[in-house]
């Protein structure tokens, strides 16, 4: 018989789904409430990258494709949950099916670099064993995650990047690809824009101040345009029938990032944790602030240490987050099954699933 136990319930106003390949309910991801419920046997949350995500500058044709694919994604990690499969399976194979579509910054759908590249980075953990793997500045590996969780398995390493990590996947057997294949008009269409942001602001800094200060006036530049970024960073967190957690992130990075810029999707602890005794996370974000909030680890710590709540540990984070100056946000899973999607952005792509298939998707800060 399943344990009853006290629980944080993430489900808030459900509105009817207009999609027609489910007749389940799917619901706004909201404030939490205490409430008491059953353990759930699996259960699985995914985000598809928070930012200045608003309701104003959607088309109807454009949510309906992130929702989709959104369910498309965590539908792939539900069966495998369901079919007994572990969360490790469950992470990976959720977070291909997003790597695949250009809609989000992972994978397919990567930012291009300065250099007109596309760098990419993953990392996913094993929450039993503390095992874990990822990989930076990728650019032909189809699928990050899945060398990510190569490294993990097949190396003795945690990390690898570069043109040691292409050939270490080379020799798995991963699946490459011609750097081309990550390249998407949507994608470089939003460098050029950066760019030409970057360009006029040197011209009106040298104007301002009667020298060319290249330096400055980018780094100037660089502050106020990521505060109106999307991150479309996806990520993972994960339940099994064997109460084994998992977590995994893979990104493109940051639009016009340079000189070998990586953020903290493929630093554990950063970007991804998971641990048994404590829950599973996954952030999106600006990597910097995630990094030196050390955001997914210390969330486990407080639980660990303080004996915090999923939630509350998760707002004292990204309040961290905040005081630092950075944005963002993560989706996480503690041990009991409870989820959380928490984010100091305007929205967040996000999406849940339990064990009776029940299926939530969110993008905007509440039920709009
Ligand atoms: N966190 C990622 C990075 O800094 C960006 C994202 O979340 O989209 O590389």
């Amino acid at each position: 018989m399943k344990k009853i136990i006290p629980f944080v319930l993430v489900l808030c106003l459900c509105f009817s789904c207009k999609n027609e390949s489910t007749s389940k309910t799917i619901a706004e991801v909201e404030n939490p409430i205490e409430s008491t419920i059953e353990k759930p046997e699996f259960a699985i949350i995914i985000h598809g990258g928070a930012g200045t995500i608003l309701k104003k500058n959607m088309t109807p044709e454009k949510e309906a494709a992130y929702k989709a694919k959104l369910e498309e994604a965590i539908r792939v990690g539900y069966e495998i949950l369901k079919n007994g499969g572990s969360s490790l399976d469950a992470v990976e194979k959720t977070i291909n099916v997003m790597e695949d579509s250009p809609l989000f910054n992972a994978g397919k759908g990567a930012v291009f670099t300065n250099a007109e590249t596309n760098e990419l980075d993953a990392s996913i953990m094993d929450g039993k064993t503390l095992n874990a793997g990822a990989s930076a500045g990728t650019t032909n590996i189809r699928n990050p995650i899945n060398l990510a969780r190569a490294v993990m398995e097949k190396s003795k390493h945690v990390m690898l990047s570069g043109k040691g990590a292409e050939t270490f996947a080379e020799e798995q057997g991963l699946t490459t690809v011609d750097p081309s294949y990550f390249h998407t008009d949507r994608r470089l269409e939003s460098l050029k824009r950066v760019k030409d942001r970057e360009a006029k602001a040197l011209i009106n800094s040298a104007a301002k101040s009667g020298k060319v200060d290249t330096e400055s006036a980018y780094l100037d530049f660089y502050d106020a345009d990521i505060k109106n970024a999307k991150f479309g960073t996806v990520g993972c967190a994960a339940l099994d029938k064997n109460g084994n957690l998992a977590a995994g992130t893979s990104t493109g990075g940051m639009t016009n990032k340079r000189y070998g810029r990586v953020g903290d999707a493929p630093i554990i602890g950063s970007g991804t944790y998971a641990n048994n005794a404590t829950c599973a996370v996954s952030s999106t974000g600006w990597g910097e602030y995630f990094i030196r909030a050390q955001v997914a680890h210390d969330i486990s710590a407080l639980m660990d240490y303080k004996g915090l709540s999923l939630k509350e540990a998760a707002k004292i984070v990204l309040g961290k987050v905040a005081d630092l100056g950075g944005d963002g946000g993560i989706v996480a899973m503690d041990k009991n099954g409870n989820m959380v999607a928490e984010f100091n952005t305007a929205g967040m792509y996000r999406a849940t699933m339990n064990d009776k298939g029940e299926l939530t998707i969110g993008i905007y800060e509440n039920k709009d």
